[in-house]
């Protein structure tokens, strides 16, 4: 099996996918854009009534049907309300850590269509100002977003911002030229770049999966439950999502991880060892690990728990600083489509 992967097509997608805004439950930017990508090279994407996007791939074997995902939604903001100063109180959408956005550029998302630039800010903004500044809670009571020119309610309604809008927050994507790559939103977009990939080197080799696969891009993983639907006829999941970095991690960022287990508990036990069997066969021997994820689940998780009659498995590249601004090195990318492609190439 010939393993060699594209790295440049890999840091152009990642690229444009971070930078293309897809906070949990906005969806038209990037199905637009992924309905482009894949459409260079004849596929279909089509969608289903909860925004997950799919592209269909025959097997050399069509006894079986496989789903291969990775997540488009990104955590992000929604406005619940409008302070008298013209700012807009927010709920998270997914794992926020609002120590990480503060002072971040943000896009609010207007149920009109318009899409307006903001600032995440904290309510005692300046160390100038407020004594407690420094030592404030950051959470979302205590967090805002101001919009440039905004200083009452009825300036934030003249733009046609109201509860319901859905905010997304600047990826500050930043390639620093040694393959690394700090961008906010790798998570999931790095593997969504890894499965990209794929169906690119499938259509250009002319290469058949093992099985009938299913590409799927949910697009509420964040809130966990983007997997919650699967196609009937699939009879294997494997979600394609960041993996960690830490004490309990035996990783870096140049790293792909199988995830043996998470806080939802375990993966099916064969079809994890299987996973473990590919990234064997694929990956540099420095390069892949495994992993009990803590803090953390996918959409594999999501769909055997809504009750799916699926074989469910999860790997992923490594990246640091996670639900912030994250890091990984290009290396991980590489090494997770390796993987991608063993699976779906059947080795084992
Ligand atoms: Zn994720």
């Amino acid at each position: 099996m010939n393993y060699e992967v594209d790295e440049q097509f890999l840091a152009g997608a990642l690229k444009e996918l971070v930078e293309c805004d897809s906070p949990v439950g906005y969806y038209p930017e990037i199905h637009e854009l992924m309905e482009r990508i894949v459409g260079q090279w004849g596929y279909e994407l089509y969608t289903d009534r909860k925004a997950t996007a799919y592209v269909r791939v025959p097997g050399r074997d069509a006894s079986k049907t496989v789903l291969i995902c990775a997540h488009l939604d990104t955590i992000g903001l929604i406005v619940r309300g409008i302070n008298d100063d013209g700012t807009l109180r927010v709920r998270m959408l997914g794992g926020i850590n609002y120590h990480n956005v503060e002072g971040e550029t943000c896009y609010v998302h207007t149920r009109k269509g318009a899409t307006i630039m903001g600032q995440i800010i904290h309510n005692k903004h300046s160390v100038h100002v407020w004594e407690d500044c420094r030592t404030a809670p950051r959470d979302e009571d205590n967090m805002s977003i101001s919009i440039p020119d905004c200083t009452s309610p009825d300036d934030v309604k003249a733009l046609g911002i109201t509860q319901g809008a859905i905010v997304g927050v600047d990826p500050h994507y930043c390639d620093i030229g040694n393959g690394f790559v700090m961008s906010r939103h790798i998570d999931d977009k790095g593997s969504v770049a890894a499965l990209l990939g794929e169906l690119r080197w499938l259509a250009k080799t002319g290469e058949k999966p093992a099985f009938d696969t299913i590409f799927a891009f949910p697009m509420f993983e964040e809130i966990g439950h983007g997997g919650t639907f699967v196609p009937e006829e699939v009879e294997e999941y494997v979600a394609v999502d960041i993996s960690l970095i830490g004490p309990d991690y035996s990783s870096d960022e140049h790293s792909v991880a199988v995830i043996a287990s998470d806080a939802k508990g375990p993966y099916d036990w064969n079809l994890t060892n299987r996973l473990i069997a590919c990234a064997e066969q694929a990956c540099d021997p420095d390069k892949w690990n495994t992993q009990v994820c803590f803090h953390y689940s996918t959409d594999g998780n999501a769909a055997s728990h809504a009750a799916n009659d699926i074989y469910w498995g999860a790997f992923g590249p490594a990246v640091i600083n996670s639900h912030g601004r994250e890091r990984c090195h290009i290396d991980a990318l590489a090494q997770t489509e390796k993987l991608c492609r063993a699976y779906l190439m059947g080795v084992a």
